[in-house]
C-alpha cells in the first residue's frame, strides 16, 4: 500500500511530535484535536522544535516552512481522517476516549486504511475489537521526544494481520525509525521493564535506603543510564507512572507489580513531577 497522507489524532506532546516527523519526511499530514486552541498550541510546539533544528544547522528555514505547510490542522475528526492512508491516534491515555475515537475513525476512513494507536498501555486487541477492521488495527508506540528517539514499538493485537504489520514496519523505515515487533500484553516491552524499575527506585526512597539524588546517581554513574529513574519518573509524570503500574498489576495479576505506596501518596498530593512543579525534585512552574 502506498502511504502518502497521514492523519494524527491528538495535538499534545506525542501527537505534535508524530505530525512533525511525518511532515519532515515529506508526508501530507492532517492533525486533529478537540479544540482550535489545542491545535494552535500543537502547531506552535512544532514550529518551536523546528526552530531548534534550524539553530542546530540540521534544517534550513526554507525546509522548516515546507514542513509546516504540509500539516493541515482541523477539529472535525471525520473530515480530517477521511482522505488519510493511515491514522495514528495519540489522544489522551484513556480507554473509553480511544475506543470512541476508533469507532468514529472506522466509520470515516476507507476500508483497508490502517488505524494505529500510540497508546503506552491500553490493549491494542481491545481497541481493535470496537472496529470492523481489527486486522488493520495496530500499536505504533513512539518515544518522547518523537523527532529525536529512534525506536517505535510496533504492537500486534491478537487480530492484527501480517500485511498490516509489514506496512507499518516499512513506514517506520521511511521515517528512519527502528521498529521492534512486540505482542499485545500489558505494558508491552518498554513499560513492562521500565516502570517496575522506576517503582523499585521509589521503594528505595520510601524505605530510606537512599535519597532520590543518591538513587539517580547510582543508576547514572553505575549503570550508564542517561537519566536516573526518579528524574525520569518526574519527566514522565507520576500520575502516568501510577496508571501504568496499575495496568501491569491488574493485567498480569502478579503482586510484584504493586504500585509503591509513596508513588500513590505523591499522586494523591498532586506532586506529579515536572508538570506540577514538584515530584522527586523541584521545578520552576511553567
Ligand atoms: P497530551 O495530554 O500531551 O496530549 C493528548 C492530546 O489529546 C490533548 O491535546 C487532548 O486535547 C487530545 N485529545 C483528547 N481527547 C481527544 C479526542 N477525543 N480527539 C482528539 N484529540 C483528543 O498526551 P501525550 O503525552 O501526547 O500522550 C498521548 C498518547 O501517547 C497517550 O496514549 C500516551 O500514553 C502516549 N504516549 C505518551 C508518551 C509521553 O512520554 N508523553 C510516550 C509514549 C506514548
Amino acid at each position: 500500500m502506498d502511504i502518502r497522507t497521514v492523519c494524527v489524532v491528538g495535538a499534545g506532546t506525542m501527537g505534535n511530535g508524530i505530525a512533525h516527523v511525518f511532515a519532515q519526511y515529506g508526508f501530507a499530514v492532517t492533525l486533529n484535536d478537540v479544540r482550535q486552541d489545542l491545535l494552535d498550541r500543537g502547531m506552535a510546539a512544532i514550529a518551536a522544535n523546528l526552530d531548534r533544528q534550524v539553530r542546530k544547522g540540521t534544517l534550513t528555514d526554507e525546509l522548516k516552512r515546507q514542513v509546516i505547510s504540509r500539516i493541515a490542522p482541523g477539529t472535525d475528526l471525520a473530515a480530517v481522517a477521511a482522505g488519510a492512508d493511515i491514522v495514528i491516534e495519540a489522544a489522551t491515555e484513556h480507554a473509553d476516549t480511544k475506543k470512541d475515537i476508533f469507532r468514529r475513525l472506522d466509520a470515516a476512513c476507507r476500508p483497508g486504511v490502517i488505524l494505529a494507536s500510540n497508546t503506552s498501555s491500553i490493549s491494542i486487541t481491545e481497541i481493535g475489537a470496537v472496529t470492523k477492521r481489527p486486522d488493520r488495527v495496530i500499536g505504533m508506540h513512539f518515544m518522547n521526544p518523537v523527532p529525536v528517539m529512534k525506536l517505535v514499538e510496533v504492537i500486534r493485537g491478537l487480530s492484527t494481520s501480517d500485511g498490516t504489520f509489514a506496512a507499518v514496519k516499512e513506514l517506520c523505515g521511511r521515517l528512519e525509525k527502528t521498529p521492534v515487533e512486540v505482542n499485545d500484553y500489558p505494558g508491552f516491552v518498554s513499560n513492562r521493564i521500565l516502570l517496575p524499575m522506576i517503582n523499585e527506585a521509589i521503594y528505595c526512597v520510601m524505605e530510606g535506603v537512599a535519597s532520590p539524588d543518591a538513587v539517580d546517581t547510582v543508576m547514572k554513574l553505575g549503570m550508564n543510564h542517561p537519566m536516573g529513574p526518579l528524574a525520569l519518573a518526574d519527566f514522565i509524570g507520576l500520575d502516568v507512572c501510577l496508571a501504568i503500574m496499575n495496568v501491569l498489576h491488574d493485567g498480569l495479576g502478579d503482586p510484584k507489580y504493586r504500585p509503591c505506596p509513596l508513588l500513590k501518596k505523591m499522586v494523591a498530593a498532586g506532586q506529579l513531577g515536572r508538570k506540577s512543579g514538584r515530584g522527586f525534585y523541584e521545578y520552576e512552574k511553567k
